[in-house]
């Protein structure tokens, strides 16, 4: 293949879709999207994948480890659990770096692979393709039946094919809002506003609510604009894509020019042949823009809308075997690799992502394995200085915090490093609520000869029974 040749789609000075939306006519208007049903073995690995990932999605908030969700994200508690662990705020740092790896993760995966995980795994894309408009082709049929009934006047089968569709679509909607509901406050408290009267959960039923509408407005009216003009990785593309970049592309070189195919008229076979042989193999159907979500032409070249469904490979795959032509004139490749044929992955790029990525999971691998179970924090009672007892020992006055981030109740204790003295604590000795802070007063006392007048800095460990669980440093005042 010619390295120089130009996409003769892509050079054009003055096309349209440069600058206009697919989904917004002239006058500013939505064009509402009536994608032809997809079908074929993209769609069916799809649909496979989707399953799963909904049965994934749906049924995690269920699942308990050690009596803990094993994902909860409680922001406005702050708490969080991560695998059935409990993550105080005092872990943030955790959190803020994982968080960092995942941005870079998602440049990297995009740099490479292009939008794959809008195709295959993101929420707005599964739930629409393979819930919301399954079910809209099971009511209404496909996408002619879908315009008729929408141009037609109201009788009784449009309105119970609309009535009936939207109080699916809302009753998935509520399911939705819940499950996503029970990643933030858990499944328990979810299945209480439900169960309880309202007034007992008025903000968590509100909450319900707001988020029911929110999806049932998503999934049934806004679609596919949420990837085209809501979604911020889809508006990221057009910085994280490069021209290696794996990406649904039209193999511009091997179908155009495009045409209709010439048929042969008796007598005129020849001609027809000359005139065929003069095209390339896009047969200029438009099965592809009929399929597309989001109302584009991918023949156009890579675009933002796109979200990478895979629903036009199908459809011109199914007419390149109808006319004897090899599949593939869409397909996953590069702009380059369509440019050279040559299969190109890595790039000065994403090397660089995976060097900076690689030192980050490292990083956050040891501070996982080093985060103590128990974190404390020993500070002098503000307003106290030191008291002197009769035996000679000075006493300083502290309030603790424990973090207990286990599921169990911890009976905790303190002993010195390095130093003789006393532990006193005010009231009973703590006892760690599980993925909770237990804060209370303790005397420490040190005899005088150890000190130095002034400050002194002291080490302490804090034990479970036989458990050393963290170490603490503080400062003793002395005479
Ligand atoms: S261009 Fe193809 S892959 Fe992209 S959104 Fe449209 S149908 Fe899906
Ligand atoms: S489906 Fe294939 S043949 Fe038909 S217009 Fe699209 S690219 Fe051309």
């Amino acid at each position: 293949m010619a390295e120089d040749t130009p996409n003769p789609i892509l050079e054009e000075e003055e096309d349209w879709y440069r600058d206009h939306l697919a989904t917004v006519d002239e006058h500013g208007k939505r064009v509402w999207i009536y994608p032809k049903k997809p079908k074929g073995k993209f769609t069916n690995y799809r649909t496979i994948v989707a399953l799963f990932l909904l049965v994934v999605l749906f049924g995690m908030p269920w699942v308990k480890v050690h009596g803990n969700p094993l994902f909860m994200f409680n922001i406005l508690e702050r708490k969080f659990i991560l695998f059935g662990s409990y993550f105080p705020p005092q872990d943030f740092h955790l959190f803020v770096l994982a968080m960092i790896i995942m941005v870079i993760f998602i440049a990297l995966f995009t740099v490479i692979y292009g939008r794959l995980f809008c195709g295959w795994v993101c929420p707005q894309t599964i739930f629409m393709e393979s819930v919301y408009r399954k079910i809209e082709y099971w009511i209404e049929g496909d996408a002619n039946a879908q315009r008729r009934l929408n141009n037609a006047p109201w009788n009784g089968e449009k309105l119970l094919k609309k009535v009936s569709k939207q109080i699916i679509f809302f009753a998935i909607a509520v399911l939705v809002a819940n499950t996503f509901l029970s990643y933030i406050i858990g499944v328990d408290q979810v299945i209480n506003i439900i169960k309880d009267p309202i007034s007992e959960h008025f903000q968590g039923f509100i909450a319900m609510i707001a988020f029911s509408f929110a999806f049932y407005g998503v999934f049934s009216f806004l679609r596919e604009q949420v990837c085209t003009t809501i979604c911020p990785y889809g508006r990221l593309q057009g910085v994280l894509l490069d021209k290696n970049s794996v990406v649904i592309t039209y193999d511009y070189l091997r179908g155009e020019p495009r045409g209709k195919i010439h048929k042969a008229v008796k007598g005129k076979e020849e001609e027809a042949a000359k005139m065929n042989a003069l095209l390339g193999d896009c047969i200029d159907c438009k099965l592809c823009v009929q399929v597309c979500p989001t109302g584009i032409d991918i023949r156009n070249g890579t675009q933002l809308e796109c979200v990478n469904c895979t629903a036009c490979i199908d459809a011109c795959d199914e007419v390149m075997t109808k006319v004897n032509r090899p599949t593939g004139l869409i397909r996953y490749d590069s702009e380059e690799g369509v440019r050279t044929g040559v299969k190109k992955i890595m790039n000065p790029r994403s090397i660089a992502y995976t060097s900076v990525l690689g030192v980050l999971v490292l990083l956050e691998i040891i501070l996982f394995a080093t985060r103590t179970q128990v974190e404390g924090l020993l500070l002098r009672t503000p307003g106290m200085l030191y008291q002197k007892t009769d035996d000679g020992y000075i006493s300083n006055l502290y309030n603790y915090q424990f973090v207990n981030k286990t599921s169990d109740t911890l009976a905790l204790d303190m002993e010195l490093i390095d130093l003789e003295g006393r532990i006193k604590w005010v009231g009973q000795s703590p006892i760690a609520i599980p993925n909770d802070v237990t804060n209370g007063a303790v005397f420490i006392e040190l005899p005088k000869s150890e000190l130095v007048a002034g400050k002194n800095r002291i080490k302490l460990r804090i034990r479970s029974g036989d458990h050393v669980v963290d170490q603490v440093k503080t400062s003793f005042m002395a005479p």
